[in-house]
């Protein structure tokens, strides 16, 4: 594995993440995906997949990219933050690690074509932490054209990001809440990172960007923060970045707190609306009116989504702009129709 340096005591760092975790011989790192082997800290779980499956690419969730194509999302184990909400806890925190077959990356780009998936999205756990394998894959996978997606939290050091988005054409980020107390506390890291990968995403690469927030009821739902997250985006990203705040179900550490209910997720939309961001979703729930694309100019519905699915047809053409008002739409919609 490339990102390492040999630190003092001889412990190697690893210069993945923020963390830069300093590790002995037999020692794992925070992600618990990369250990000291022998002096050189190597991935435990190249090519070793926990989870893969077909999604529409709306489950990502991207609704402005290629929608209504299929995509294969795959994942591995472990991550560097550890979400005390973590939807996906026992891949990326508390695993045993499943005897499975290793899954070379050309055979991804196989499977892909084999079940006519436009894209291939690496999710489910942290890709950051199997950053070796997202690389070596998403090259052949580019070779293929077949699109690459990474569904992460951001939190990941300038060399590693600069390698990743080379071979990324969309994302969506977890902006988990704009909150530095509610990231040190729930997620046991630190903000500002992971607004420099959106940040850096924006200003440095051609990647479609979406960003997620999941909303925890009495956690991070504070009007105030909705503001603030949604002010940074519309100044430093735009406004037509589209934001998706997903309803939270009890899980992990949480187990405690109450599933969001669609009021607060429908309050959240309205915050980020009225500040000026031009797409906002809610998710994890299933209505209609939340999940829609209404064309920012004319108001009128141009993609009605249900439950992750596209009801009706698509009114936007093959250059992007609204059926109804010629207005331009902000995503990458060029394949619809063909
Ligand atoms: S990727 Fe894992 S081992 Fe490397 S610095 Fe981050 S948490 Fe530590
Ligand atoms: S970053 Fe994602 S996968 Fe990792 S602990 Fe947090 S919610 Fe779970």
């Amino acid at each position: 594995m490339k990102y390492q340096n040999t630190a003092k005591d001889n412990r190697q760092e690893c210069t993945i993440c923020p963390r830069y975790c300093k590790l002995k011989v037999n020692q794992k790192g925070f992600c618990k995906a990369y250990k000291n082997i022998n002096g050189r800290i190597e991935p435990l779980y190249y090519g070793k997949l926990s989870s893969m499956q077909i999604d529409p690419i709306e489950k990502k969730p991207l609704y402005h990219f290629y929608p209504n194509t299929k995509t294969l999302s795959i994942g591995a184990l472990g991550c560097n933050l550890a979400c005390k909400f973590c939807q996906n806890y026992s891949i990326s925190q508390t695993f045993e690690v499943p005897n499975s077959n290793y899954i070379p990356p050309q055979a991804i780009c196989d499977l892909a074509k084999k079940y006519n998936c436009e894209s291939v999205s690496f999710t489910y756990n942290e890709p950051v932490v199997f950053i070796d394998y997202v690389i070596d894959t998403a090259k052949i996978l580019k070779e293929n054209n077949i699109k690459t997606i990474l569904v992460s939290s951001g939190y990941l050091n300038q060399k590693p990001r600069e390698d990743l988005f080379r071979y990324i054409d969309a994302c969506n980020i977890d902006l988990k809440g704009f909150n530095e107390k509610f990231y040190n506390k729930n997620c046991l890291c630190n903000l500002y990172p992971i607004i420099d990968t959106i940040k850096y995403i924006k200003n440095n690469t051609n990647a479609h960007l979406e960003i997620t927030t999941l909303l925890i009821e009495g956690e991070n739902d504070l009007d105030d923060d909705i503001k603030n997250e949604v002010y940074w985006i519309i100044e430093n990203i735009g406004k037509d970045v589209p934001l998706h705040f997903l309803a939270f179900f009890p899980s992990y550490k949480m187990k405690d707190k109450k599933q969001t209910s669609i009021d607060i997720i429908r309050k959240a939309i309205k915050i980020a609306k009225d500040v000026g961001l031009l797409y906002v979703y809610g998710g994890n729930i299933d209505d209609q009116e939340i999940s829609t694309t209404f064309c920012h100019n004319c108001k009128k519905p141009i993609i009605t989504r249900r439950n992750l699915s596209i009801k009706d047809s698509i009114n936007i053409d093959n250059e992007g702009k609204c059926v109804f008002c010629n207005t331009q739409i902000p995503g990458v919609f060029e394949k619809i129709g063909f």
